[in-house]
């Protein structure tokens, strides 16, 4: 099969470009304005638009997060289990997210991080244990290993900026009991694959789509087809309460030992309502309750989820409609496309030195053109590479596994390959046609000459 374009639905046209005159503004203009040299004043003579895709929750902030603050100070009740009021927000908010995602749990804790600490406890792991994380993806990813004592073993991603599936099999041993499987950059992980080989070898599956939250693969919402799923809810996410998170699961066992690490190893009353049993004792656990102003301004968002997603995927779209017909423009892979949240258009240079000149070039239009972003190159961070836990006993690297095991540049470089080639042009919500088509012009006008 040849290159897909960003997504596969055909919705939007570039018809409304094109009556606005626009498009032929910007291609006459514009483009020569770009032929080098390119002065400042230049740039400012060409009348070019400030492109801002901003924080997508806070676009989205109204009365309705306004109004849920102002319940909960009128009630007086900001904690989630008692007050002189009735606090009703975050258990609203964790039924509602539930309901949302498709399954019968959710949990509301106090970041995405904490999230993946009681995915992990959910899923009972531990020393002796290794855990399958992608190469590129966020901190939280590898320290919610460490901190359960396990052996964070690296995987590669593949051209879908997510966990390689035949890499992922590569590395698993007789040890290895959960694998993380990372929706990165708004897109979903190649998942019919990982699952297959996670099943097949009896390993649990924890999906983080912190970086995609309400997007889908097949019809299904993310971190609802694994084990257990997790979210965040910081401001660089979908929908956004400053700080927040949440996991989610189909499955008692699992919800019960999270909620359980989520508050000091106590499981209350309206946990035990909604799973109807008792299925564990407590194992200790932190205190990652979330708060109700929290809990109600992460309710109201998330009734502007879907909205959101529609916004930044229409320009998406877009814009991917606008230069698919580029000779030779190689795409970022899309397992669903239809399930892809819109945060970005991404396609590869030939090498590392055509895609900075491209960024470069992109930046001079006022594109917000990047590297791949939001994640970091985990093996070669320097703490990692010399294997820094808490204590010197402290079980991840304590094992013969642990002590044997090397990090650094040699085990993911296909990953630093695929990091090194990729151009992203971030996609805002609120993008106007006359930016879709700033950032359409500037694409077409730079990739021929830089590819
Ligand atoms: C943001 C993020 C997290 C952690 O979420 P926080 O709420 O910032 O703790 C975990 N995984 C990924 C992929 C993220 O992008």
């Amino acid at each position: 099969m040849s290159e897909k374009p960003f997504l596969s639905t055909n919705s939007v046209t570039r018809r409304g470009f094109l009556a606005t005159g626009l498009a032929a503004y910007s291609t006459a203009t514009l483009g020569n304005v770009l032929a080098e040299p390119v002065s400042p004043d230049a740039i400012a003579a060409a009348n070019l638009l400030p492109i801002d895709p901003g924080y997508v929750s806070s676009l989205y902030y109204d009365d309705k997060e306004k109004d849920a603050l102002n319940d909960v100070l009128k009630e007086g009740s900001p904690f989630r289990f008692w007050g002189p009021g009735t606090p009703v927000k975050t258990k609203h908010f964790e039924e509602a997210f539930a309901q949302y995602m498709g399954v019968p749990y959710a949990l509301a804790v106090t970041s995405g991080t904490a999230a993946l600490d009681c995915a992990m406890a959910g899923l009972g792991v531990g020393p002796g244990d290794e855990v399958i994380v992608p190469a590129y993806s966020w901190w939280s990813d590898y320290t919610c290993v460490l901190c359960a004592g396990a052996l964070p073993v690296f995987a590669d991603i593949d051209e879908t900026f997510n966990l390689d599936p035949r890499d992922f099999e590569r590395k698993i041993t007789p040890r290895t009991k959960a694998v993380l499987a990372v929706h990165l950059m708004g897109g979903p992980c190649d998942l019919d694959p990982i699952l297959d080989i996670a099943r097949k070898h009896n390993i649990a599956v924890l999906e983080d789509a912190a970086q995609a939250v309400g997007g889908s693969y097949k019809g299904k919402k993310l971190g609802t087809l694994g084990d257990v799923g997790i979210y965040s809810f910081q401001i660089n996410k979908m929908i956004s309460s400053g700080e927040g998170g949440a996991v989610v699961t189909s499955n008692p066992m699992i919800y019960e030992r999270a909620v359980r690490y989520h508050d000091v190893g106590i499981f209350r009353e309206i946990f035990e309502k909604r799973t109807g049993s008792v299925l564990s004792s407590s194992e200790g656990g932190q205190n990652f309750r979330l708060n109700e102003f929290t809990g109600g301004v992460l309710d109201a968002q998330l009734t502007k989820l879907d909205t959101m997603i529609q916004d930044q995927r229409r320009n998406a779209q877009a814009i991917a409609e606008g230069i698919q017909d580029l000779p030779g423009l190689h795409w970022r892979k899309q397992p669903d496309p239809d399930g892809d949240i819109g945060y970005a258009v991404s396609f590869a240079m030939k090498n590392k030195e055509a895609r900075d000149r491209c960024i470069k070039e992109l930046r001079k239009w006022n594109v917000p053109a990047a590297t791949l972003i939001g994640s970091v190159l985990l093996p070669i961070q320097e703490s990692v590479i010399k294997k820094q836990a808490r204590h010197p006993n402290w079980p991840s690297f304590n094992s013969p596994e642990g002590k044997a095991i090397q990090y650094g540049p040699e085990c993911c470089r296909q990953t630093l390959d695929v990091f090194d080639r990729f151009v992203l042009i971030r996609v805002g919500p609120k993008y106007t046609d006359a930016i879709n088509q700033q950032i359409i012009t500037a694409v077409r006008e730079v990739y021929p000459k830089v590819a």
